[in-house]
């Protein structure tokens, strides 16, 4: 490969760069990547320089993501992968999420009064651990969209695991920020030194046993990872957690399948939008958030302006609404995706907006084609979660949101990664007022999710966005704000990873803490929002084509950057 002959690319470490927004950004003729950690960035760059494809690169980069930054992702969680294939011309997703082992009960997070127990009382351990669905998802989508051999994909995570990496900002800072996690045998036994500190920025982390483990799936396949050893051990740190063991099985592993599902996709001004559809809650709302402010001029929803902060908090309090009545697992129970994305009903539940007042809470509406009857679920979600976007030579396009759930998910791991607490997203009361709550646990059921990547095309029909960030619920207030600030605010993607973030999830409205959105604080206040202002964690991640190639941004609160050639 001669580098040489390349377009010099930059690395857009956003947050040490510091590029003034408007400078003129470093355009990536043939390829690009945006991911959380530079080593992943590194890693998916160097799979499209040898010919592979979007999937090919997106594949590596998270493998290196499950080494690198294991405090949001891994192969013990799960994933979603929007793909625009463009010699189809369509996106498809592919649903690697977690699902709940047989043994799994609708009271498995009540305590013995039957309320509720405290979300992190059971985050740690086995109890809260479903079946990790990346590896497989992995195989479905390399079937059919990769031009690498599978072992290649491994081969930057192998050696990194083998040989070391300097431990990056984010895990540095996740390791002081929770000084608790070294309760955990093996988080202390991975990142503790013998003085008794965690591990900090730029020491060196070998993982061997990670790199025996993906040795092995590069060898033999997804199956190593399903059954066998790995398997096992799996079981074992589950079943012998050292707080709440959980009743996962071989079978349970044997038994996990990926889905292929169609994209949820719909149009917002003269762009198509395609997300992900359920069991995530994120593509539905993120439509539903645009669909209602649609009738309003993009005048109104400039960045950081009186107007489009509360008309996006109100969008985003309607659609938070619907979200916890009717979204779950569209395997176990009936999602009126068609109904919740329908024009007029939009457009009915869009004049519920007040432009001069705050609504108060939302309630749900009542989409055409609703089947059930569901009661609200009160749930919470936690930030554990990584988003890349990457687009290939040949147009491929891919989205993918990766998670664990918490920081570290179960905080329990086998076999040198970490296992998700992905369980904790299913509601905990399986009902409420006599009613089914639709995301309530049940066996083989996946837990919703929040996750958004999305894939946007121009009024061309041309691919123009592929976004995404972590965030728990507030996934979906970030895409869909990336996705306003960038279609009406005109921004590009660098400077729509680092806007000041809004936000409402049918809930106080909370603006990001020393930022210019401060001075709207007090006029919010006002028009009756009850305002906080707090840090926000997202990792958006974004590639953008524009004239003559592709521009990318990584988010300047996380550690990564946006690679092409
Ligand atoms: N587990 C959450 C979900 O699937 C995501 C958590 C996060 O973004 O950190 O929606």
């Amino acid at each position: 490969m001669n580098i040489a002959r390349r377009v010099l690319y930059v690395v857009t470490l956003s947050w040490a760069l510091g590029l003034p927004a408007g400078a003129a950004e470093p355009i990536a003729k043939h390829h690009m990547i945006a991911a959380a950690n530079p080593y992943a960035a590194q890693a998916g760059r160097q799979m499209m320089r040898a010919g592979g494809s979007a999937v090919d690169a997106a594949i590596a980069a998270q493998l290196v993501l499950t080494l690198v930054e294991p405090e949001s992702s891994g192969i013990g969680g799960g994933d979603f992968m929007m793909v625009f294939d463009p010699r189809t011309k369509k996106v498809v997703s592919y649903d690697g999420r977690e699902t709940a082992p047989a043994s799994a009960t609708p009271d498995m997070f009540l305590d013995a009064t039957g309320k509720p127990r405290g979300h992190f009382d059971v985050v740690p351990g086995g109890l809260s651990t479903g079946v990790p669905g990346v590896i497989a998802m992995f195989d479905m989508a390399h079937r059919k969209y990769g031009r690498l051999p599978w072992a290649k994909l491994f081969v930057p995570a192998i050696k990194l695991a083998q040989n070391g990496f300097p431990v990056g900002r984010k895990l540095a800072a996740t390791l002081r920020a929770f000084p608790q996690l070294a309760g955990m045998p093996d988080i202390k036994r991975y990142f503790y030194k013998t003085d008794g500190t965690p591990l900090a920025q730029g020491e060196i982390l070998k993982n061997p046993e990670l790199a025996a483990t993906l040795r092995v799936i590069a060898k033999r396949g997804p199956k190593a990872f399903y059954r066998g050893t790995i398997a096992q051990h799996i079981v074992d740190a589950v079943q012998h957690a050292p707080v709440n063991p959980g009743g996962m099985t071989l079978a349970d592993l044997a038994s996990y399948h990926a889905v292929e599902r169609p994209a949820v996709c719909g149009e917002y001004r003269t762009y198509r939008l395609c997300s992900m559809g359920p069991p995530s809650s994120g593509g539905v709302a993120v439509l539903q958030i645009l669909g209602m402010l649609e009738r309003f001029p993009a005048t109104q929803l400039q960045p950081n302006s009186l107007s489009g902060v509360h008309l996006f908090t109100q969008a985003s309090r309607l659609a938070f609404a619907d979200r916890a009545m009717y979204l779950g697992d569209p395997d176990v129970v009936n999602v009126p995706v068609a109904g919740l994305l329908d024009k007029s009903y939009l457009a009915q539940r869009s004049t519920l907006i007040d432009p001069t007042k705050d609504m108060g809470m939302a309630v749900a509406g009542t989409p055409p084609q609703k089947h059930a009857n569901f009661a609200p679920q009160k749930s919470q979600q936690l930030p554990g979660t990584s988003h890349l976007s990457v687009v290939d030579d040949r147009g491929q396009v891919v989205a993918m949101t990766m998670t664990v759930e918490f920081v570290f998910g179960s905080e329990i791991m086998a076999n040198g990664f970490f296992l998700n607490n992905e369980l904790t997203d299913f509601s905990f009361d399986p009902a409420r007022d006599g009613k089914p709550v639709a995301n309530a646990p049940a066996p083989g059921k996946r837990p919703m999710s929040a996750m958004s990547p999305t894939i946007v095309f121009g009024p061309d029909g041309k691919f123009v966005i592929a976004t995404g960030s972590p965030g728990g619920p507030a996934i979906i207030d970030f895409v869909a704000q990336s996705l306003i600030d960038m279609i009406d605010g005109g921004m590009t993607a660098r400077e729509a990873v680092a806007a000041p973030h809004m936000l409402n999830l049918n809930s106080p409205t909370i603006l990001e803490k020393d930022t210019a959105l401060g001075s709207l604080s007090a006029p919010l206040t006002a028009m009756g929002h009850t305002v906080s202002a707090r840090e926000l964690e997202s990792g958006l991640h974004i590639v953008q084509r524009v004239h003559g190639g592709y521009v990318g941004g990584a988010d300047p609160r996380r550690d990564g950057v946006a690679l092409g050639d």
